[in-house]
């Protein structure tokens, strides 16, 4: 991988060049021996990075970048900043063991300046409480996506509902910038919704899914109704953020 980068030195002032080691390039700078201007303001730290597949990319962005005005180059490290940030609540980075059953922000990704939220709908507690069955995850995905689509609040923004691998809760993603307190009327219409729910599964059918016999629409009321009274209906701070 290459990379151009933007250091900060120790008088504020900015300096960009490229490289295929970032950890080592500013290492190396921080001994005097990235390059000259460095070294006379040292130390430095990493305020702005960009990936780039070939050398030849990351140079021409560097060449791009050093012919920017100063507040064009503040500009660029503000937004990159921001989306560090974002990276940081990446949920493989959370300790699972720690983990609630809750209403988290997973994660939020930004595609040409639209925000796209990813929920983790926290059913039962990893690695501590047995999982859910599939045929109760199944009708859960079944009736929880075709309400989600059909809700007229948010519809337009829904991009995608589905479980989790390891069958603990569901993905929700929406477009647009959410906290997860934003939604958590819209969940408990949700679950209240499949609670009450009492007709065919949508879309269970050989021609519209992949294994429509495998549902169980009595457990995904039970796992429902569970969400509802341990988390949704009074909800606490440390069931709508990740733990530290
Ligand atoms: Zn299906």
């Amino acid at each position: 991988m290459n990379y151009t980068y933007m250091l900060r030195c120790s008088d504020g002032s900015l300096y960009t060049g490229w490289t295929n080691n970032i950890e080592k390039r500013v290492k190396n700078h921080n001994r005097g021996k990235g390059a000259k201007y460095t070294k006379a303001r040292l130390p430095v730290k990493l305020a702005y990075c960009e990936k780039f597949s070939t050398s030849s990319e990351a140079m021409k962005r560097e060449s791009k970048i050093k012919k920017l005005k100063k507040s064009e180059k503040e500009k660029l490290i503000i937004d990159f900043e921001r989306n560090e940030n974002m990276e940081r609540i990446e949920s493989f980075s959370i300790n699972h063991l720690k983990l609630l059953p809750g209403l988290y922000v997973s994660r939020k990704d930004t595609f040409n300046d639209v925000v796209i939220t990813t929920f983790d709908i926290r059913i039962t507690r990893p690695n501590i409480e047995p999982v859910m069955g599939t045929a109760a995850v199944h009708a859960i995905e079944h009736i929880g996506a075709t309400y989600l689509r059909n809700n007229s609040k948010v519809k337009e923004n829904v991009v995608y509902f589905g479980p989790m691998g390891c069958r603990t809760g569901f993905y929700l993603i929406l477009n647009g910038d959410y906290e997860s307190k934003d939604i958590v009327e819209l969940i408990k219409d949700l679950f209240n919704f499949i609670l009450e729910f009492n007709a065919d599964i949508p879309g269970a059918t050989a021609i519209e899914c992949g294994n429509y016999s495998d549902t169980n629409l009595s457990m995904a009321k039970y796992y429902s109704d569970k969400y509802l009274n341990e988390v949704l209906l009074n909800i606490k701070k440390k069931q709508l953020n990740y733990p530290k």
